[in-house]
């Protein structure tokens, strides 16, 4: 079966209490998940009902504010089942619309360069900077602790093809072309800053 037909149910978490739905072991929940992430899977299914409705707290907590947004994709149900009528139907609207915001405020304060990696900045860059990818590594990096950073490998790794961060000659071809109107000058400032003070990696010269 390809990996992407293959999606993580969630309708039976682990539990410490057979009788209690949201007694969810989460040191287990969370070894669980993050199997099904090494192995390459990304797919998570999700509804307001299941275990006890206590399902959408537990997706949350063990791989929302865990992983990266873009390392999965996480689907879940209304359930139109349980509304009595369209006043029920707004408040569970509603309740799950609040869920959707405090991920987007995890999303938003994980990610400093909020970047849609659509390459439409380097087309016209006469240094050939790997813009995307660079943010891309400067938001995993803020998102990391300890001293090893496989984010400063990778970096030197891609600027021995491309111009480094501090090759940008400050034109702003790039920003033109941004639809998101980001100033990627000054945030190519930012990825100098972290990857390139001190690195010891062979960078092109
Ligand atoms: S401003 Fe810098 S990154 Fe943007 S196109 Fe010019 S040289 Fe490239
Ligand atoms: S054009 Fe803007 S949003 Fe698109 S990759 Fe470049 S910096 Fe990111």
């Amino acid at each position: 079966m390809e990996k992407y037909q293959f999606g993580y149910g969630c309708m039976r978490l682990p539990v410490t209490n057979a009788d209690d739905p949201a007694s969810f072991d989460y040191p287990l929940i969370e070894k669980l998940f993050d199997t099904y992430m090494d192995q390459g899977f990304t797919y998570f299914d999700a509804a307001y009902t299941y275990h006890g409705y206590h399902c959408e707290e537990a997706v949350k907590k063990a791989l929302v504010e865990r992983h990266p947004r873009d390392r999965f994709e996480l689907a879940t149900k209304l359930p139109l089942r349980d509304f009595k009528d369209a006043e029920d139907m707004e408040r569970i609207f509603n309740e799950q619309l609040a869920i959707i915001d405090q991920v987007r405020e995890i999303i938003e304060k994980n990610t400093p360069i909020p970047c849609t990696a659509c390459s439409y900045c380097t087309h016209g860059c006469p240094k050939q900077i790997a813009i995307p990818q660079y943010f891309a590594l400067y938001n995993s990096i803020s998102r990391t602790t300890g001293s090893f950073s496989s984010q400063a490998v990778y970096y030197n790794n891609i600027s021995l093809k491309h111009g480094k961060a501090s090759d940008c000659i400050g034109c702003g071809q790039c920003e033109k072309a941004c639809p998101q109107h980001l100033p990627i000058r000054d945030y190519l400032q930012d990825v100098a800053a972290k990857f390139e003070a001190g690195s010891s990696f062979p960078t092109k010269k």
